[in-house]
């Protein structure tokens, strides 16, 4: 059998979500809950470190900005497919994680006159994004990671790789993960389980992700019987540099920049008059399209064409101050300088909207088990993010659900009997299967070949025959994946054995993403087809939920949550 550690509660995944639920889970037990907090590469390397240009809140109510408004914004950027109840909740409760992180030691950028600033972000009425330079994610982890260091009860679990979670007559028992530096094979049993696994960023080629961003702990879940929520509701971002796809914050719009097409027009003005660059993402990736298609784009390497990003007028003071990784970014990759030169860019893929469905309290069907961050779905952002507003919600829900896990565990006597046969079961899978598969296909031509199938098939646009085409595209991927050769067989520190184990994951996903995507027969928010324009919400205004099943995934739909807020034309 595999060598079992016990805790109380263990959480998957240490970004902003992970590390904000381990400070809760330990600040309301006061450290008396015993948490294992279990991570694939060491802690202050997630993706949230990446995080760039802000953390939306109402701080200003004064200054006329309030909740209210900051919800408005969210369902209308969410195209209507947003819970009002959560997005309620979470306006109300962002405010307060703000001035606690402030507690906490975290450097805001200050205004003239000391109060915490606030830049203008996409498709918010108000002046919200709370900021730390354009280097807001890492600010926040590292006063997470600080802060949570004076609790003892939590051990860190870093370099182990989750591989499956057990369930057992629909109780959580536990999670099985190699240990990535000495090759054993671990089950970690725990009362309860908080899943922070992050998003799938890398399904596609041209993205903004970290490449460790694969979507695990979705695939996971969806093995364990959970469903997935909304999954075809993927974000391009509008300015991805070209040719790395690294991104170029919104934060360069919201201090004012430009976006200009290859006649130096600019185009933002034909198709959000109002809100022009500080439109939502999915409004102005259109536009970039649209511009780049009709022929008023620069040509880029490998198609890459693109527009350009000019913040030339900002001046070398409010670049250097306010964007300065910005600027650092397009020395080094482009070799270009923001000051003097506009910065080439295109829609890129960026962020995950569906994920594990959970209710507002971030708690999902099994007991004991919740999700947060990105890899979850509360459903704050429905078919399209607003900008800043998802550090926002993994401080929210990372709170909630450690607060709620912990109350979960204070109630247990013991965590569930380890499933011995499913132990095997994932022993046998890993070791004896995939560690010794040696079959004729090149494992990273498939990791590639899926990714330029999405960007290819799912894009900015998207229409039913690509659609198809990707779909069966997926189909033969996955055959071939049962061909693959690891070719290393050593247990310690196999990188061939990961990246298998991940892109199995991103396989599964990609087929619940085209699936959701070609059912839905309408265009709402980030999933625009051609061949159906419109948002129908007579038939259409219901959030997807995916089920596992050996034939693919199954489909059920389920009503949104509305409470005050009806739908209405979006025009910005
Ligand atoms: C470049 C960039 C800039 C961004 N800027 C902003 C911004 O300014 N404002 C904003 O609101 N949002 C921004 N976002 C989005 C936001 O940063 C993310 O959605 C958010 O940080 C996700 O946090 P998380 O805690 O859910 O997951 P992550 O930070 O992705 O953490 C996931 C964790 O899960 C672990 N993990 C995953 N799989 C496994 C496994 N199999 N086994 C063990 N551990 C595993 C990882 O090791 C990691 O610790 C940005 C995103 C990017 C990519």
């Amino acid at each position: 059998m595999a060598d079992v550690i016990t805790h109380d509660l263990v959480i998957f995944g240490a970004g902003l979500a992970g590390l904000r639920a381990a400070i809760e889970a330990s600040r309301v037990s006061r450290g008396k809950i015993d948490i294992a907090i279990v991570s694939k590469n060491h802690l202050m390397r997630a993706h949230s470190v990446a995080a760039e240009g802000g953390t939306s809140a109402c701080m200003r109510p004064e200054d006329g900005d309030s909740v209210e408004l900051h919800a408005w914004d969210t369902i209308k950027g969410s195209d209507f497919l947003a819970d009002q109840d959560a997005v309620e909740l979470f306006v109300r409760t962002i405010p307060r994680e703000i001035v606690q992180l402030d507690h906490w030691g975290i450097p805001w950028s200050r205004r003239e006159d000391g109060r915490i600033a606030q830049r203008p972000f996409g498709g918010h009425s108000y002046p919200r994004a709370v900021l730390a330079q354009d280097k807001t994610g890492f600010f926040e982890m590292q006063t997470l990671y600080d802060t949570l260091l004076q609790y003892k009860s939590v051990r860190h679990y870093n370099e182990h790789f989750v591989t499956s979670i057990l369930v057992e007559n629909e109780s959580f028992c536990g999670v099985t993960a190699l240990n990535m530096s000495t090759g054993a094979f671990e089950v970690i049993r725990a009362k309860s389980m908080i899943i922070a696994s992050g998003g799938a960023g890398t399904l596609f080629g041209f993205t903004t992700y970290s490449q460790t961003v694969t979507g695990d702990g979705m695939a996971l879940a969806y093995r364990a019987g959970l469903p997935l929520e909304d999954m075809e509701f993927l974000q391009f971002h509008p300015t991805g540099l070209v040719p790395s796809g690294i991104l170029m914050t919104e934060a360069c719009r919201g201090e004012g920049g430009h976006l200009i097409n290859s006649r130096g027009e600019r185009f933002m003005h034909k198709y959000a008059p109002e809100k022009l660059e500080l439109a939502p993402r999915d409004v102005i990736s259109r536009s970039e399209m649209t511009e780049i298609e009709e022929g008023r784009g620069f040509t880029g390497p490998n198609g890459l064409d693109y527009i350009h990003l000019d913040l030339r007028h900002l001046g070398a003071d409010r670049i250097n101050a306010q964007l300065p990784l910005i600027r650092e970014i397009c020395i080094d990759y482009n070799d270009i300088d923001p000051i003097n030169d506009p910065i080439p860019c295109r829609p890129v893929a960026h962020y995950s909207m569906g994920g594990i469905e959970t209710d507002i309290h971030g708690a999902t069907r099994i007991k004991g088990v919740w999700a947060a961050g990105e890899a979850g779905c509360v459903s704050v952002h429905g078919a399209n993010r607003l900008g800043a507003n998802s550090t926002a919600e993994c401080l929210v829900w990372g709170g909630i659900t450690g607060a709620q896990a912990a109350a979960y565990c204070s109630e247990i006597p013991a965590p569930a009997p380890v499933p011995e046969d499913r132990v095997e079961a994932e022993k046998k899978r890993i070791f004896d299967d995939l560690l010794a598969r040696r079959g004729s296909e090149n494992l990273y031509e498939i990791r590639r070949e899926l990714r330029t199938c999405m960007d290819v098939s799912v894009g900015v646009f998207r229409n039913g025959s690509d659609l198809n085409e990707g779909l069966e595209k997926i189909k033969s991927l996955r055959k071939r994946y049962a061909d693959i050769n690891i070719g290393d067989p050593s247990t310690v520190y196999n990188t061939n054995l990961y990246h298998a184990l991940e892109t199995g994951n991103l396989l599964d996903l990609a087929e619940v993403l085209v699936t959701g995507a070609l059912q839905r027969t309408e265009s709402r928010g980030a999933h625009a087809r051609r061949d159906y324009p419109e948002r129908n919400d007579a038939e259409w205004l219901k959030h997807t939920l995916a089920f596992f099943s050996e034939e693919g995934p199954r489909l059920e739909y389920k009503p949104v949550t509305m409470t005050t807020w009806h739908p209405v034309e979006r025009k910005y």
